[in-house]
């Protein structure tokens, strides 16, 4: 592909962004054993990235109408595992400037050569889909960004999209070509849905420690029935479900 000899202020900002951060933005995480994830582990990794994509969003403060949306992968190079994350920037109303957490974390993980994305994760408030004027429980990744992801030699139908409310009463698992089936012909079957009454505990901030740098073990130990009997069961039926496709 031919490089452009003229650069939009979109594509130096989307440079300037994709810098790293020491917000550890893309971070490896395991050097052994990331072909594939174990049965249990794979709950933990959807957990975790929710975490780690949901306080990223905290710093984003670059949406002019402070819409922000944080998004984040763990992705895969080789035996490697990594987990690269980006949020949204927008800092008008033109569209000069339009850059889509998704597109951030693409960037990223292609900038450093990850060859495909396992989960990916996209935490933002809700609103009406521009594309298809549907209206979802989470913030699906957008017309824009659906196609892009189609692009993406790092998305496949492997690859687990999880949206999240940012409190996290609303989650949704489902692969892009489930979510593009919402959007494009209103069957919602293919995504699996949570909504919970309030935020589950297992997203609870974790104790900080104190002023001699201690961390002090919670006063009550966290309930993690409402994960662990929705999602994380959910999670482990889908990897065994693809266990039994393999062999
Ligand atoms: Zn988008």
């Amino acid at each position: 592909m031919a490089h452009e000899t003229t650069s939009s202020a979109h594509d130096n900002i989307l440079e300037i962004s994709r810098q790293p951060r020491p917000l550890w933005d893309v971070e490896y995480l395991s050097a052994t054993g990331a072909f594939d994830f174990s049965r249990l582990q794979l709950a933990d990794v959807v957990l975790s990235l929710l975490v780690q994509t949901a306080e990223f969003r905290k710093i984003a403060k670059s949406s002019y109408r402070n819409f922000h949306v944080s998004a984040g992968a763990m992705a895969i190079k080789g035996a490697r595992i990594g987990r690269v994350l980006g949020y949204n920037i927008k800092l008008d109303e033109t569209d000069l400037v339009n850059i889509h957490a998704e597109d951030l974390v693409l960037a990223k993980a292609s900038d450093y050569g990850f060859d495909k994305i396992s989960v990916l994760a996209v935490i933002g408030p809700t609103q009406e889909d521009h594309a298809s004027g549907r209206h979802t429980p989470t913030l699906h990744p957008c017309g824009r960004c659906r196609e892009r992801l189609r692009e993406s030699p790092l998305i496949s139908d492997d690859t687990l999209i999880v949206t999240a409310k940012p409190d996290f009463t609303a989650i949704e698992l489902a692969t892009l070509g489930d979510i593009e089936k919402v959007h494009e012909t209103n069957d919602s079957s293919g995504i699996e849905s949570y909504s919970f009454g309030a935020t589950p505990q297992v997203f609870s901030p974790l104790p900080q420690p104190d002023e001699h740098g201690h961390i002090r073990p919670s006063e009550h130990e966290v309930d993690d029935t409402d994960w662990q009997s929705t999602v994380g069961r959910f999670l482990t039926a889908r990897y065994v479900e693809k266990m039994h496709h393999k062999t």
